[in-house]
């Protein structure tokens, strides 16, 4: 086996040849001293990029979101947001242990909450209830949909309007700018932070970017030494992330044009798919009920292909630069083999 073709996450991408010979290069310095010229250069440009004023460069996505959150609350506060979204689901209850504040999860369709459902949990001030401090948003959704920037124009509407602050995790912005057509800063413009990963599709081996207004990135560098985040040469990681923020956004396509082709290759092997969700890189797909489909992941494995196992009888199935054309061929081809022989 040569390699393996994975298909689990664009969190498995490594790094390109131009990304080691940058790390390689890198100068380097202590960047809790701030003498890391390469991660001042990467926190000027991605600020740049993104259109806030200031930038921090962090270990993860979720140090980004759960800094953004520690950053704009206090401790009792209430933060909304959608129910199946990153920070809600998969950063462990972290804001409840890191910032002391409560969730509150709200429905959502196509990755948006319900207007008047955000503005009926918005708190009145009462000695009672904790106070309604910020509104987290998601785009690109975990649900690999992208959501309108007029429904993101009108949370803000909203939370002007109530003094709130609003979060938006971007893990997959620039996913969610070409599917849109707009130029990235525009998404992050109804936002007072933003959180971006450098290490998704856009290929680099580790780091995230969280950007705002400069007083709130200053805040939030001293929370990243309180998290154990502050990082001594991070140079080395910070190179890759600039060639991930200079040369492979664009490239991003391809990986949408793949998870198209992908996906009208599983409707034809009578896989149950909805075309109108696959907006960026990710397929969602659910087997035929004869399938017998518990097993599906390792017998893939056996021939090289990863796969995460299904979740409520749907498969996710995300395309990026590691995946060609050719080898969503040969995953189809296996799979249908392995769905053939495991017809019920
Ligand atoms: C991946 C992801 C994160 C967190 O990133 P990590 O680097 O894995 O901590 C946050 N939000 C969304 C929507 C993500 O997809």
């Amino acid at each position: 086996m040569d390699r393996y073709i994975d298909l689990r996450s664009d969190t498995v991408t490594t790094p390109t040849l131009k990304m080691r010979e940058a790390m390689y290069a890198a100068e380097v310095g202590d960047d809790v001293y701030g003498d890391d010229p390469t991660v001042r250069e990467l926190e000027e440009f991605a600020a740049y990029r993104i259109g806030k004023e200031a930038a921090l460069f962090v270990p993860s996505g979720t140090m980004g979101n759960q800094l953004a959150i520690m950053t704009h609350t206090q401790r009792g506060d209430e933060v909304i947001l959608g129910e199946d979204c990153h920070i809600f689901k998969y950063e462990v209850g972290a804001p409840a242990v890191l910032s002391g504040v409560q969730l509150r999860g709200l429905k959502t369709n196509a990755g948006m909450m319900d207007l008047e459902e955000v503005k009926a949990a918005i708190r009145p001030n009462d000695i009672h209830m904790p106070r309604t401090s910020l509104i987290c948003l998601e785009n690109a959704y975990s649900s690999g949909e992208v959501v309108s920037t007029t429904y993101m124009e009108k949370i803000r509407e909203l939370a002007r309007r109530h003094g709130l602050k609003i979060h938006l995790d971007g893990a997959r912005i620039f996913n969610a700018a070409i599917y849109l057509g707009v130029d990235a800063r525009e998404i992050a413009s109804f936002s007072d932070s933003v959180m971006f990963c450098l290490s998704k599709g856009l290929a680099a081996p580790v780091g995230s970017i969280l950007a705002g207004s400069r007083e709130f990135i200053e805040k939030a560098r001293k929370n990243r030494k309180l998290l154990g985040g502050g990082m001594r040469q991070a140079g080395i990681l910070a190179a890759a992330g600039l060639v991930a923020l200079k040369e492979m956004t664009g490239r991003l396509r391809e990986d949408h044009e793949n998870a198209r082709y992908l996906a009208q290759k599983l409707i034809d092997l009578g896989f149950e798919v909805d075309l109108k969700k696959v907006q960026i890189n990710m397929v969602w797909a659910k087997a035929k009920p004869n399938l017998n489909f518990e097993n599906l992941p390792a017998k893939l494995l056996q021939a090289g292909i990863k796969i995460n196992p299904p979740a409520n009888g749907f498969f996710r199935f995300v395309t990026h630069k590691d995946v060609t054309g050719n080898d969503i061929d040969k995953f189809i081809t296996i799979l249908s083999k392995t769905v053939q022989a495991g017809e019920r």
